[in-house]
């Protein structure tokens, strides 16, 4: 299996720490520098997003006691 050690490699600028980050194949976690900063830029982005408004339930809706 031939290994072409030829491919030129472009570094990034991490989105989470702006520090030098490989953008090549074997950089997984491109554009980010690392599986922890990609998880922090997730956790962030998830955080945020998935802020689900919990549901109002009103239960006065003909579920009145009458008072005698
Ligand atoms: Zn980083």
């Amino acid at each position: 299996m031939p290994e072409s050690s030829s491919v030129p490699e472009k570094i990034v600028t991490c989105p989470q720490c702006k520090g030098d980050s490989v953008y090549a194949p074997r950089n997984p976690y491109r554009p980010f520098c690392s599986a922890r900063c990609k998880n922090l830029d997730l956790g962030a982005w998830a955080s945020e997003s998935f802020r689900v408004p919990a549901p109002e339930q009103f239960e006065d809706d003909g579920t009145q006691t009458h008072l005698q």
